[in-house]
């Protein structure tokens, strides 16, 4: 099963991935994970990127695309993958369009999560990450039992940079001018369905379940 889920930054892309990486057996590609992982190791290509993610900005296509090239070629891709924050333009979707047909394969649900932009808002800014294993909690709605403190495995929980409230907006800006039009060319391709992502984690991903169960488109 290939699968992209295309939303706007908090819709919870990256919960519904994990969940369905345990069900599925299929890895999460998260170029957004990938990317902070080559900025906390300052690879070349993680140097160039950090000013582009400290800002909302998106990292150049060419960055990105490579990435996904070369994570999608490995065999534990071979069953499926699920993208995650990727595409978010419409070059990249033709890159990818591009790599999986040279691959033999093609993209076979695309699942469009909608929020509105407040909650969005309230969502991101009480996002905390582990500096220690990279888990995700929020202060509101799925604290770690110790403030501050990862529950796994101990680390410092931190508000990523690019989690502001200033660059939230920014960053939901860049979504409606260059990730939205994944839409209509998502929906021209005949494999786009669009779920309403507010409601408990479990609703949200039973909608997902029947997507993917139900066929194509
Ligand atoms: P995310 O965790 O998916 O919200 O990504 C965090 C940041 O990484 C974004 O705000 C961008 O700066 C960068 N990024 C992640 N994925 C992409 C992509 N597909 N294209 C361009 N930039 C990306």
């Amino acid at each position: 099963m290939n699968l992209i889920l295309l939303g706007p930054p908090g819709a919870g892309k990256g919960t519904q991935a994990k969940i369905l990486v345990k069900k599925f057996d299929i890895p999460q590609v998260s170029t957004g994970d990938i990317l902070r992982a080559a900025v906390k190791d300052q690879t070349p290509m993680g140097i160039r990127a950090k000013g582009y993610m400290d800002e909302g900005a998106l990292v150049p296509d060419e960055v990105v695309v490579g990435i996904v090239e070369e994570r999608l070629a490995k065999p534990d891709c071979g069953k499926g993958f699920i993208l995650d924050g990727f595409p978010r333009t419409v070059g990249q979707a033709d890159a990818l369009k591009k790599m999986l047909a040279g691959l033999g394969k093609s993209i076979e649900h695309v699942v469009s999560i909608d929020v509105d932009k407040e909650e969005l808002l309230e969502r991101i800014t009480g996002r905390r990450t582990c500096r220690g294993c990279g888990r995700g909690y929020h202060i509101v709605f799925d604290p770690p039992h110790v403030q501050g403190t990862c529950d796994g495995c101990g680390g410092e929980l931190y508000l990523r940079e690019d989690d502001s409230e200033e660059t939230m907006r920014k960053r939901l800006d860049v979504y409606e001018q260059q990730t939205a039009p994944l839409i209509s060319y998502y929906a021209d391709e005949s494999v786009l369905r669009s779920i309403q992502g507010t409601g408990s984690i479990e609703d949200i991903q039973q909608k997902i379940l029947v997507i993917i169960k139900g066929g194509k488109g």
